[in-house]
């Protein structure tokens, strides 16, 4: 089996040493990932600048890995190219150092990662741990261990082509899986104005998620209660029913 990785938080990244290690158990890897942290920068690729690709020392020789000065899109898509231009059978883009829980997959570069990968063609997985308290140290062992047990599962799940799964693994030993749809998450405070030495204000992003009503079956609900989230997303983006309506009125 080869195995393409990535993710968004860059190159030495200790999510990306985890998710590289159980990899390897399983398969031929290669990574490519960013040469620095490039979180939150979605499914966004370079076209304005050459990318520039760099073979650095990984875990084993077994492992090639390159670091890339672009984002996750534009690794999966050059890792291709310098690795198996006739494609390959997995894609995975982790582990990220925090939540991609019901709209961050629409920010998220981790994601992203497994977006790419979809639309090459191939099944792709991002993994996230779910840390809910920023103070809280993460664990990556224990999203390695989880994707390791669940190995199977997740690459013999019947996915159509424009589809891609989205893994939350809780920062304490899960109660199990849950199979689950996308929340909601909103963010409370999510701009906060500063001011600058000169007094003049600057603004930054950033925020507490609200968590709270979180929907049953939701991704969210699941962490939430201690569980691994794994959501089905697709690219298809179209909302066929509302289409239909249109249609008949139009
Ligand atoms: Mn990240």
């Amino acid at each position: 089996m080869r195995i393409l990785i990535t993710n968004d938080d860059g190159i030495h990244a200790p999510g990306l040493k985890s998710i590289a290690s159980v990899a390897a158990e399983f398969g031929e890897v290669i990574i490519v990932a960013p040469d620095r942290e490039r979180s939150a920068c979605a499914h966004a690729m370079t076209m304005r600048e050459p990318l520039r690709v760099n073979e650095v020392k990984y875990l084993a020789a077994r492992v090639k890995a390159f670091e890339v000065n672009g984002l996750p899109v534009d690794c999966v898509n050059v890792g291709l190219t310098i690795g198996w231009p006739d494609g390959c059978d997995l894609v995975l883009s982790g582990i990220n150092n925090g939540p991609n829980l019901g709209f961050d997959v629409t920010y998220s570069g981790t994601v992203a990662g497994a977006m790419e990968g979809t639309i090459n063609g191939i099944r792709s997985i991002a993994i996230s741990m779910a840390i809910l308290n920023s103070s809280e140290t993460i664990n990556y062992d224990l999203g390695a261990d989880w994707l390791r047990e669940n190995w199977d599962d997740l690459t013999h799940a019947e996915l159509p082509p424009l589809v891609f799964l989205n893994v939350n693994v809780p920062n304490h030993p899960a109660k199990g899986t849950r199979y689950v749809g996308m929340g909601q998450r909103v963010y409370k405070d999510r701009v906060e104005m500063r001011e600058d030495p000169w007094g003049r204000p600057y603004y930054w992003q950033g925020g507490v998620a609200v968590l709270d009503g979180a929907a049953p079956e939701t991704d969210i609900h699941a962490v939430k209660e201690g569980y691994a989230a794994v959501t089905p997303v697709s690219l298809d983006w179209t909302d066929h029913a509302v289409l239909k309506r249109l249609q008949k009125t139009a």
